[in-house]
């Protein structure tokens, strides 16, 4: 069976302080065991990050680029997020995407660097809303994963995220229906074009206003193995979320 895996992923928030009292509770609150912790850090606090949370709680950075080094003015590097002692990064997420206008092309060449140079991915897929209201979500998202999956070589360091844009900092979860249909959709797509063993091992996560309230349910859910959680990973509840699976 697949481990639960939840990730946290600050955004652009917070500072030393407000991330300092986070990390103070997440240090010294009973998280289940069995539940694999990832918090994803503003690059400038990877190192601040890695040094003060429990080494038993994971670090992500948010991006990376797609090379080890060069004049890339502004950019990090694989490398360099190893160098701070964070073992992830999440790629492909939807304001990378759409804010920052990041191309499925892109994030593949990224995905193939981060894990060649031995960093976990978080790689992050999801229709937009008027996708989904066309009725284009299927396709959307196993079109985002075919470029993932292009540029892996070994599952075993990847997680694949679903978080739905429409669902994303807007309070509007997808229900614990719609996130299980996509998640088993996406299984058998890993099923069909990788194989059957990488579709019972990877766990596929849902991220998109999941919160201390709506967790459980969504957790229950046979292929939501864990979340990507933006706004409640700043709060205490955070911590429910994580110990969402009984
Ligand atoms: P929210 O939890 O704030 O909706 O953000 C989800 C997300 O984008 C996680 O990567």
């Amino acid at each position: 069976s697949r481990g639960f895996f939840v990730g946290g992923n600050w955004k652009m928030n917070g500072n030393k302080e407000s991330l300092g009292e986070l990390i103070t509770t997440l240090n010294t609150t009973s998280l289940h065991d069995q539940t694999e912790v990832v918090c994803a850090a503003p690059s400038i606090y990877l190192d601040f990050a890695r040094s003060s949370l429990d080494p038993k709680i994971g670090v992500a950075a948010q991006n990376c680029y797609k090379v080890a080094k060069g004049a890339f003015t502004g950019e990090i590097s694989p490398a360099m997020i190893k160098d701070c002692g964070a073992d992830w990064v999440v790629l492909g997420h939807s304001e990378r995407r759409h804010v920052f206008g990041e191309s499925d092309e892109l994030i593949g060449q990224k995905v193939a660097h981060a894990l060649e140079s031995d960093l976990g991915v978080i790689a992050c897929i999801g229709e937009k809303l008027e996708e989904r209201e066309a009725g284009t979500t299927e396709e959307v998202v196993y079109a985002q994963t075919k470029v993932i999956a292009d540029n892996v070589k070994d599952w075993g360091k990847v997680v694949l995220a679903y978080e739905p844009v429409w669902a994303i900092g807007t309070g509007k979860t997808a229900t614990p229906d719609q996130a299980q249909e996509v998640h088993e959709k996406l299984r058998s797509w890993l099923r069909a074009n990788v194989s059957d063993d990488v579709a019972d091992s990877v766990r596929i996560i849902y991220g998109g206003s999941v919160t201390g309230a709506n967790c459980r349910e969504l957790a229950s859910q046979a292929d939501v193995d864990g979340f990507l959680v933006g706004g409640a990973s700043l709060k205490p509840e955070f911590v429910d979320i994580i110990n969402a699976r009984a």
